[in-house]
Protein backbone atom coordinates (compact mmCIF):
# COMPACT_ATOMS: atom_id res chain seq x y z
CA UNK A 1 0.00 0.00 0.00
CA UNK A 2 0.89 3.92 -0.54
CA UNK A 3 3.38 5.18 1.92
CA UNK A 4 3.00 8.90 1.04
CA UNK A 5 1.87 10.99 3.92
CA UNK A 6 -0.87 11.20 5.23
CA UNK A 7 -0.96 7.68 5.72
CA UNK A 8 -4.99 6.47 6.01
CA UNK A 9 -5.61 4.56 9.21
CA UNK A 10 -8.73 2.89 10.79
CA UNK A 11 -8.13 1.55 13.90
CA UNK A 12 -10.49 -1.68 15.07
CA UNK A 13 -11.36 -1.53 18.88
CA UNK A 14 -9.89 2.59 19.37
CA UNK A 15 -11.81 2.40 22.71
CA UNK A 16 -9.88 -0.15 24.30
CA UNK A 17 -6.41 0.14 25.57
CA UNK A 18 -4.23 -0.47 22.82
CA UNK A 19 -6.87 1.89 20.81
CA UNK A 20 -6.25 4.29 23.03
CA UNK A 21 -2.35 4.10 22.70
CA UNK A 22 -2.45 3.89 19.45
CA UNK A 23 -4.62 7.33 18.92
CA UNK A 24 -1.68 8.74 21.78
CA UNK A 25 1.25 7.14 18.88
CA UNK A 26 -0.49 8.68 15.74
CA UNK A 27 -0.77 12.18 17.98
CA UNK A 28 3.18 11.81 18.86
CA UNK A 29 3.73 10.97 15.35
CA UNK A 30 2.04 14.45 14.00
CA UNK A 31 -1.33 13.93 13.86
CA UNK A 32 -3.37 14.52 10.75
CA UNK A 33 0.04 15.13 9.33
CA UNK A 34 0.91 11.81 9.63
CA UNK A 35 -2.41 10.42 9.36
CA UNK A 36 -5.64 10.55 8.37
CA UNK A 37 -8.33 8.41 10.50
CA UNK A 38 -10.51 6.57 8.73
CA UNK A 39 -12.66 4.47 10.80
CA UNK A 40 -12.67 3.96 14.07
CA UNK A 41 -14.28 1.08 16.08
CA UNK A 42 -15.85 0.16 20.10
CA UNK A 43 -18.32 -1.31 21.70
CA UNK A 44 -20.87 0.13 24.54
CA UNK A 45 -19.20 2.94 25.17
CA UNK A 46 -20.18 5.63 22.88
CA UNK A 47 -19.48 8.77 24.36
CA UNK A 48 -15.61 7.87 23.93
CA UNK A 49 -15.77 6.61 20.66
CA UNK A 50 -17.68 9.81 19.66
CA UNK A 51 -15.13 11.90 21.67
CA UNK A 52 -12.25 10.39 19.85
CA UNK A 53 -14.14 10.56 16.30
CA UNK A 54 -14.26 14.22 16.59
CA UNK A 55 -11.26 14.77 17.90
CA UNK A 56 -9.33 12.76 15.37
CA UNK A 57 -11.54 13.87 12.04
CA UNK A 58 -12.53 10.01 11.40
CA UNK A 59 -14.81 9.72 8.25
CA UNK A 60 -16.63 7.05 9.89
CA UNK A 61 -17.51 5.71 13.82
CA UNK A 62 -18.72 1.99 14.25
CA UNK A 63 -20.42 0.70 17.30
CA UNK A 64 -20.45 -3.27 17.72
CA UNK A 65 -23.41 -2.85 19.91
CA UNK A 66 -26.56 -2.18 17.81
CA UNK A 67 -28.66 -1.10 20.91
CA UNK A 68 -26.34 1.96 20.74
CA UNK A 69 -26.56 3.11 17.29
CA UNK A 70 -29.06 5.98 17.79
CA UNK A 71 -27.08 7.12 21.10
CA UNK A 72 -23.75 7.28 18.58
CA UNK A 73 -25.52 8.97 16.02
CA UNK A 74 -26.80 11.73 18.41
CA UNK A 75 -23.60 12.17 19.69
CA UNK A 76 -21.96 12.61 16.30
CA UNK A 77 -24.95 14.56 14.54
CA UNK A 78 -24.16 17.71 12.91
CA UNK A 79 -20.29 16.56 12.29
CA UNK A 80 -20.65 14.81 9.15
CA UNK A 81 -18.95 12.01 10.37
CA UNK A 82 -20.28 8.65 9.31
CA UNK A 83 -22.06 6.05 11.51
CA UNK A 84 -22.98 2.40 11.97
CA UNK A 85 -23.67 -0.40 14.15
CA UNK A 86 -23.41 -3.73 14.89
CA UNK A 87 -21.30 -6.55 12.83
CA UNK A 88 -21.99 -5.42 9.18
CA UNK A 89 -21.28 -2.09 10.42
CA UNK A 90 -17.76 -3.14 11.92
CA UNK A 91 -17.10 -5.26 8.24
CA UNK A 92 -18.13 -1.68 6.71
CA UNK A 93 -15.09 0.00 8.98
CA UNK A 94 -12.80 -2.57 7.83
CA UNK A 95 -13.36 -2.46 4.14
CA UNK A 96 -13.38 1.17 4.02
CA UNK A 97 -10.28 2.38 1.55
CA UNK A 98 -7.30 2.74 4.09
CA UNK A 99 -3.61 2.10 3.95
CA UNK A 100 -3.07 0.34 7.79
CA UNK A 101 -5.92 -1.48 9.71
CA UNK A 102 -4.95 -1.46 13.68
CA UNK A 103 -6.35 -4.82 14.62
CA UNK A 104 -7.51 -3.91 18.52
CA UNK A 105 -10.43 -5.50 19.01
CA UNK A 106 -10.76 -8.01 21.96
CA UNK A 107 -11.55 -11.74 21.55
CA UNK A 108 -13.20 -13.72 18.14
CA UNK A 109 -15.11 -10.58 17.54
CA UNK A 110 -12.14 -9.17 15.74
CA UNK A 111 -11.32 -11.89 13.73
CA UNK A 112 -14.46 -10.86 10.61
CA UNK A 113 -13.71 -7.36 10.07
CA UNK A 114 -9.88 -7.98 10.11
CA UNK A 115 -10.13 -10.58 7.89
CA UNK A 116 -11.99 -7.93 5.55
CA UNK A 117 -9.03 -5.43 5.87
CA UNK A 118 -7.01 -8.31 5.07
CA UNK A 119 -8.57 -9.45 2.03
CA UNK A 120 -8.71 -5.68 0.45
CA UNK A 121 -5.02 -5.72 0.87
CA UNK A 122 -4.80 -2.79 3.74
CA UNK A 123 -1.49 -3.43 5.86
CA UNK A 124 -2.70 -5.22 9.12
CA UNK A 125 -1.41 -4.19 12.47
CA UNK A 126 -2.05 -7.25 14.43
CA UNK A 127 -2.81 -6.73 17.89
CA UNK A 128 -5.48 -8.86 18.41
CA UNK A 129 -4.49 -12.54 19.19
CA UNK A 130 -8.34 -14.37 17.88
CA UNK A 131 -7.25 -13.68 14.55
CA UNK A 132 -3.97 -16.55 14.17
CA UNK A 133 -5.21 -18.26 17.38
CA UNK A 134 -8.35 -19.28 15.47
CA UNK A 135 -7.76 -19.10 11.49
CA UNK A 136 -4.05 -19.21 11.40
CA UNK A 137 -2.69 -20.23 8.18
CA UNK A 138 -5.88 -19.10 6.58
CA UNK A 139 -5.58 -15.89 7.69
CA UNK A 140 -1.84 -15.65 6.86
CA UNK A 141 -3.22 -16.59 3.41
CA UNK A 142 -5.92 -14.03 3.39
CA UNK A 143 -3.22 -11.32 4.04
CA UNK A 144 -0.85 -12.79 1.10
CA UNK A 145 -3.48 -12.72 -0.96
CA UNK A 146 -4.61 -9.20 -0.13
CA UNK A 147 -0.76 -8.13 -0.67
CA UNK A 148 -0.76 -6.18 2.36
CA UNK A 149 2.01 -6.15 4.82
CA UNK A 150 1.33 -7.92 8.19
CA UNK A 151 3.01 -6.12 10.96
CA UNK A 152 2.79 -7.77 14.90
CA UNK A 153 1.71 -5.42 17.65
CA UNK A 154 1.48 -7.94 20.45
CA UNK A 155 4.95 -6.92 22.26
CA UNK A 156 6.53 -10.18 22.16
CA UNK A 157 5.89 -10.48 18.21
CA UNK A 158 6.66 -7.40 17.55
CA UNK A 159 10.33 -8.00 19.48
CA UNK A 160 11.13 -10.97 17.18
CA UNK A 161 9.32 -9.07 14.12
CA UNK A 162 12.42 -6.65 15.18
CA UNK A 163 14.96 -8.64 15.58
CA UNK A 164 14.22 -11.60 13.00
CA UNK A 165 16.38 -11.10 10.23
CA UNK A 166 14.96 -12.56 7.30
CA UNK A 167 18.38 -13.32 5.53
CA UNK A 168 19.13 -15.63 8.18
CA UNK A 169 15.95 -17.77 8.26
CA UNK A 170 17.98 -20.53 7.56
CA UNK A 171 20.44 -19.68 10.41
CA UNK A 172 17.22 -18.78 13.25
CA UNK A 173 17.17 -22.18 15.58
CA UNK A 174 14.61 -21.01 18.31
CA UNK A 175 12.43 -18.03 19.16
CA UNK A 176 12.39 -17.29 23.17
CA UNK A 177 9.07 -15.55 24.38
CA UNK A 178 9.68 -14.05 27.83
CA UNK A 179 6.78 -13.75 30.01
CA UNK A 180 6.16 -12.09 33.13
CA UNK A 181 4.70 -14.47 34.84
CA UNK A 182 1.57 -12.52 35.86
CA UNK A 183 0.46 -11.94 39.51
CA UNK A 184 0.35 -15.59 40.55
CA UNK A 185 3.73 -16.05 39.74
CA UNK A 186 4.86 -17.06 43.05
CA UNK A 187 1.40 -18.33 44.09
CA UNK A 188 0.60 -21.96 45.05
CA UNK A 189 -2.65 -23.18 43.55
CA UNK A 190 -4.83 -23.52 46.09
CA UNK A 191 -3.83 -19.37 47.03
CA UNK A 192 -4.46 -19.06 43.39
CA UNK A 193 -7.92 -21.24 43.88
CA UNK A 194 -10.09 -18.45 45.16
CA UNK A 195 -8.87 -15.50 43.57
CA UNK A 196 -11.66 -13.07 41.93
CA UNK A 197 -11.12 -11.60 38.53
CA UNK A 198 -10.27 -7.68 39.80
CA UNK A 199 -7.12 -9.34 41.64
CA UNK A 200 -6.60 -11.30 38.65
CA UNK A 201 -6.42 -8.63 36.37
CA UNK A 202 -3.44 -6.47 38.48
CA UNK A 203 -0.63 -6.94 36.45
CA UNK A 204 2.49 -6.34 37.68
CA UNK A 205 3.94 -4.62 34.58
CA UNK A 206 1.45 -3.73 32.03
CA UNK A 207 -1.77 -1.86 31.97
CA UNK A 208 -3.34 -3.61 29.96
CA UNK A 209 -7.33 -4.60 29.33
CA UNK A 210 -9.21 -7.11 31.67
CA UNK A 211 -9.27 -10.08 29.16
CA UNK A 212 -5.67 -10.39 28.70
CA UNK A 213 -4.73 -8.81 32.33
CA UNK A 214 -6.91 -12.51 33.49
CA UNK A 215 -4.88 -13.89 30.68
CA UNK A 216 -1.81 -13.30 31.94
CA UNK A 217 -2.54 -14.48 35.21
CA UNK A 218 -3.29 -17.67 33.85
CA UNK A 219 -0.66 -17.73 31.48
CA UNK A 220 -3.18 -18.45 28.97
CA UNK A 221 -2.36 -15.17 26.99
CA UNK A 222 1.03 -16.56 26.75
CA UNK A 223 -0.47 -19.80 25.40
CA UNK A 224 -1.97 -17.88 22.60
CA UNK A 225 1.18 -15.80 21.46
CA UNK A 226 2.66 -19.38 21.40
CA UNK A 227 0.21 -20.07 18.52
CA UNK A 228 0.38 -16.97 17.13
CA UNK A 229 4.67 -17.28 16.94
CA UNK A 230 4.03 -20.59 14.70
CA UNK A 231 2.24 -18.31 12.32
CA UNK A 232 3.51 -15.25 12.28
CA UNK A 233 7.40 -16.84 12.14
CA UNK A 234 6.50 -19.93 10.16
CA UNK A 235 8.19 -22.21 13.07
CA UNK A 236 8.08 -25.76 14.29
CA UNK A 237 6.34 -25.98 17.64
CA UNK A 238 9.87 -27.20 19.07
CA UNK A 239 11.17 -23.77 18.00
CA UNK A 240 9.26 -22.03 20.57
CA UNK A 241 10.05 -21.46 23.88
CA UNK A 242 9.22 -19.99 26.86
CA UNK A 243 10.57 -18.13 29.23
CA UNK A 244 9.41 -16.31 32.67
CA UNK A 245 11.26 -13.33 33.01
CA UNK A 246 9.40 -10.88 35.69
CA UNK A 247 10.77 -7.77 34.94
CA UNK A 248 9.25 -7.33 31.35
CA UNK A 249 12.21 -5.54 30.37
CA UNK A 250 13.34 -8.12 27.53
CA UNK A 251 10.43 -8.32 25.16
CA UNK A 252 11.53 -11.11 23.33
CA UNK A 253 14.15 -12.99 21.78
CA UNK A 254 15.59 -14.95 18.56
CA UNK A 255 18.25 -17.40 19.04
CA UNK A 256 20.71 -18.34 15.83
CA UNK A 257 23.03 -21.47 15.21
CA UNK A 258 25.54 -20.17 16.28
CA UNK A 259 24.89 -19.39 19.71
CA UNK A 260 23.89 -15.89 19.50
CA UNK A 261 20.74 -14.66 21.05
CA UNK A 262 19.03 -11.41 19.78
CA UNK A 263 16.72 -9.37 22.21
CA UNK A 264 14.42 -6.61 22.08
CA UNK A 265 14.36 -4.73 25.46
CA UNK A 266 12.98 -1.20 26.28
CA UNK A 267 10.31 -0.10 29.48
CA UNK A 268 7.03 -2.21 29.17
CA UNK A 269 4.83 0.44 27.03
CA UNK A 270 3.03 -0.82 24.32
CA UNK A 271 3.34 2.41 22.37
CA UNK A 272 6.50 1.60 21.48
CA UNK A 273 5.62 -2.01 19.77
CA UNK A 274 2.52 0.36 18.45
CA UNK A 275 5.16 2.82 16.82
CA UNK A 276 7.09 0.54 15.66
CA UNK A 277 4.04 -1.33 13.48
CA UNK A 278 2.49 1.77 12.51
CA UNK A 279 5.62 3.34 10.76
CA UNK A 280 7.80 0.19 9.92
CA UNK A 281 10.48 0.08 8.29
CA UNK A 282 11.52 3.24 9.71
CA UNK A 283 11.65 3.96 13.81
CA UNK A 284 9.19 7.04 14.62
CA UNK A 285 10.27 9.64 17.54
CA UNK A 286 8.40 8.59 21.31
CA UNK A 287 8.27 10.12 24.04
CA UNK A 288 7.76 7.64 25.94
CA UNK A 289 10.37 6.07 29.08
CA UNK A 290 13.48 5.20 28.30
CA UNK A 291 15.39 2.13 29.82
CA UNK A 292 17.81 3.29 32.72
CA UNK A 293 20.31 0.40 33.09
CA UNK A 294 22.29 2.02 36.70
CA UNK A 295 18.55 1.73 37.89
CA UNK A 296 18.03 -1.62 36.84
CA UNK A 297 19.02 -3.69 40.07
CA UNK A 298 18.70 -7.41 37.96
CA UNK A 299 16.52 -9.55 35.27
CA UNK A 300 15.98 -12.70 36.52
CA UNK A 301 14.27 -15.98 34.14
CA UNK A 302 12.75 -19.18 35.44
CA UNK A 303 11.41 -21.96 33.34
CA UNK A 304 7.44 -21.56 33.23
CA UNK A 305 5.41 -24.10 35.76
CA UNK A 306 3.40 -26.20 33.64
CA UNK A 307 1.50 -27.74 36.65
CA UNK A 308 0.75 -24.27 38.48
CA UNK A 309 0.17 -22.90 34.91
CA UNK A 310 -1.53 -25.78 32.48
CA UNK A 311 -2.31 -23.06 29.72
CA UNK A 312 1.56 -23.25 28.62
CA UNK A 313 1.10 -27.29 28.41
CA UNK A 314 -2.35 -26.72 26.40
CA UNK A 315 -0.53 -24.90 24.17
CA UNK A 316 1.98 -27.22 23.40
CA UNK A 317 -0.99 -29.87 22.72
CA UNK A 318 -2.74 -27.45 20.43
CA UNK A 319 0.67 -26.63 18.81
CA UNK A 320 0.89 -30.35 18.43
CA UNK A 321 -2.17 -31.72 17.48
CA UNK A 322 -2.10 -28.39 14.56
CA UNK A 323 -5.32 -27.61 12.81
CA UNK A 324 -8.42 -26.25 14.80
CA UNK A 325 -6.96 -27.50 18.15
CA UNK A 326 -5.74 -23.92 18.64
CA UNK A 327 -9.63 -22.79 17.86
CA UNK A 328 -10.56 -24.91 20.23
CA UNK A 329 -8.74 -23.93 23.18
CA UNK A 330 -9.53 -20.63 22.43
CA UNK A 331 -13.04 -20.66 22.20
CA UNK A 332 -12.89 -22.66 25.43
CA UNK A 333 -11.08 -20.33 27.08
CA UNK A 334 -13.08 -17.06 26.25
CA UNK A 335 -16.37 -18.88 27.44
CA UNK A 336 -14.01 -19.88 30.79
CA UNK A 337 -13.47 -16.23 31.18
CA UNK A 338 -16.35 -14.86 30.97
CA UNK A 339 -17.96 -17.31 33.32
CA UNK A 340 -15.00 -16.11 35.72
CA UNK A 341 -15.32 -12.54 35.60
CA UNK A 342 -18.66 -13.56 36.33
CA UNK A 343 -17.84 -15.24 39.11
CA UNK A 344 -19.47 -18.65 38.18
CA UNK A 345 -16.42 -20.59 38.19
CA UNK A 346 -13.26 -20.49 40.03
CA UNK A 347 -9.91 -19.61 38.55
CA UNK A 348 -8.52 -22.78 37.89
CA UNK A 349 -11.39 -24.10 36.15
CA UNK A 350 -10.41 -21.71 33.01
CA UNK A 351 -7.46 -24.19 32.48
CA UNK A 352 -9.83 -27.58 33.50
CA UNK A 353 -12.82 -25.89 30.94
CA UNK A 354 -10.15 -25.45 28.01
CA UNK A 355 -8.57 -28.90 28.84
CA UNK A 356 -11.80 -30.61 28.94
CA UNK A 357 -13.03 -29.30 25.86
CA UNK A 358 -9.97 -30.20 23.99
CA UNK A 359 -10.30 -33.66 25.08
CA UNK A 360 -13.73 -33.51 23.98
CA UNK A 361 -13.16 -32.29 20.57
CA UNK A 362 -9.15 -33.51 19.97
CA UNK A 363 -10.28 -34.48 15.84
CA UNK A 364 -10.95 -31.46 15.32
CA UNK A 365 -8.63 -31.65 12.33
CA UNK A 366 -7.69 -28.78 10.39
CA UNK A 367 -9.46 -25.87 8.59
CA UNK A 368 -11.34 -25.67 5.09
CA UNK A 369 -12.46 -22.74 5.19
CA UNK A 370 -13.65 -19.62 7.33
CA UNK A 371 -17.39 -21.47 7.59
CA UNK A 372 -15.34 -24.17 9.29
CA UNK A 373 -13.23 -22.09 11.55
CA UNK A 374 -16.44 -20.35 12.91
CA UNK A 375 -18.97 -23.76 13.21
CA UNK A 376 -15.85 -25.01 15.25
CA UNK A 377 -15.65 -21.80 17.59
CA UNK A 378 -19.31 -22.58 18.35
CA UNK A 379 -18.83 -26.20 19.09
CA UNK A 380 -16.36 -25.65 21.17
CA UNK A 381 -18.20 -22.46 23.50
CA UNK A 382 -21.36 -24.61 23.64
CA UNK A 383 -19.40 -27.33 25.15
CA UNK A 384 -17.42 -25.48 27.07
CA UNK A 385 -20.43 -23.87 28.98
CA UNK A 386 -21.82 -27.26 29.22
CA UNK A 387 -18.94 -28.21 31.25
CA UNK A 388 -19.16 -24.81 32.79
CA UNK A 389 -22.63 -25.47 33.66
CA UNK A 390 -21.52 -28.35 35.30
CA UNK A 391 -18.80 -27.28 37.14
CA UNK A 392 -21.31 -24.32 38.40
CA UNK A 393 -23.29 -26.91 40.06
P1 LIG B 1 -9.70 -3.72 25.55
O1 LIG B 1 -10.70 -4.58 26.21
O2 LIG B 1 -9.08 -2.62 26.31
O3 LIG B 1 -10.34 -3.08 24.21
C1 LIG B 1 -11.01 -3.87 23.29
C2 LIG B 1 -11.63 -3.06 22.17
O4 LIG B 1 -12.51 -3.95 21.44
C3 LIG B 1 -12.50 -1.89 22.64
O5 LIG B 1 -12.46 -0.87 21.67
C4 LIG B 1 -13.90 -2.49 22.67
O6 LIG B 1 -14.91 -1.54 22.49
C5 LIG B 1 -13.84 -3.42 21.50
N1 LIG B 1 -14.76 -4.56 21.63
C6 LIG B 1 -15.02 -5.28 22.76
N2 LIG B 1 -15.91 -6.24 22.48
C7 LIG B 1 -16.24 -6.12 21.19
C8 LIG B 1 -17.13 -6.82 20.34
N3 LIG B 1 -17.86 -7.86 20.77
N4 LIG B 1 -17.20 -6.44 19.04
C9 LIG B 1 -16.46 -5.42 18.59
N5 LIG B 1 -15.62 -4.69 19.35
C10 LIG B 1 -15.50 -5.06 20.65
O7 LIG B 1 -8.60 -4.70 24.95
P2 LIG B 1 -7.06 -4.41 24.69
O8 LIG B 1 -6.30 -4.72 25.91
O9 LIG B 1 -6.90 -3.11 24.02
O10 LIG B 1 -6.71 -5.57 23.66
C11 LIG B 1 -7.08 -5.55 22.28
C12 LIG B 1 -6.44 -6.74 21.59
O11 LIG B 1 -5.03 -6.58 21.61
C13 LIG B 1 -6.71 -8.08 22.29
O12 LIG B 1 -6.85 -9.09 21.36
C14 LIG B 1 -5.47 -8.29 23.15
O13 LIG B 1 -5.22 -9.64 23.40
C15 LIG B 1 -4.42 -7.67 22.27
N6 LIG B 1 -3.24 -7.17 23.00
C16 LIG B 1 -3.40 -6.20 23.94
C17 LIG B 1 -2.29 -5.72 24.64
C18 LIG B 1 -2.41 -4.61 25.66
O14 LIG B 1 -1.41 -4.11 26.13
N7 LIG B 1 -3.60 -4.16 26.02
C19 LIG B 1 -1.03 -6.26 24.39
C20 LIG B 1 -0.90 -7.23 23.41
C21 LIG B 1 -2.02 -7.68 22.72
MG1 LIG C 1 2.05 -9.95 24.75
Amino acid sequence: MTTALPRRLSILGSTGSIGGNTLDVVRQMGGRDAFEIVALTGNGNVEKLAEQAKAAGARMAVTASENRYHDLKDALAGSGITVAAGPSGLIEAASAESDMVMAAIIGTAGLAPTLAAARRGADIALANKECLVTAGSLFVDAVKAGGGKLLPVDSEHNAIFQVLEENQRHALERIILTASGGPFRTWSREDMANVTAETAAKHPNWSMGLKISVGSATMFNKALEMIEAKHLFGVAPDQIEVVVHPQSIIHSMVGYADGSVLAQLGCPDMRTAIGYALSYPARPVLDVERLDFTKLSRLDFEAPDENRFPAIRLARLALKRGGLQSAVMNAAEETAFDAFVEGRIGFLAMADVAEAVMEDMADAGNATDMDHVFAIDEEARSRAAAVIARLAR
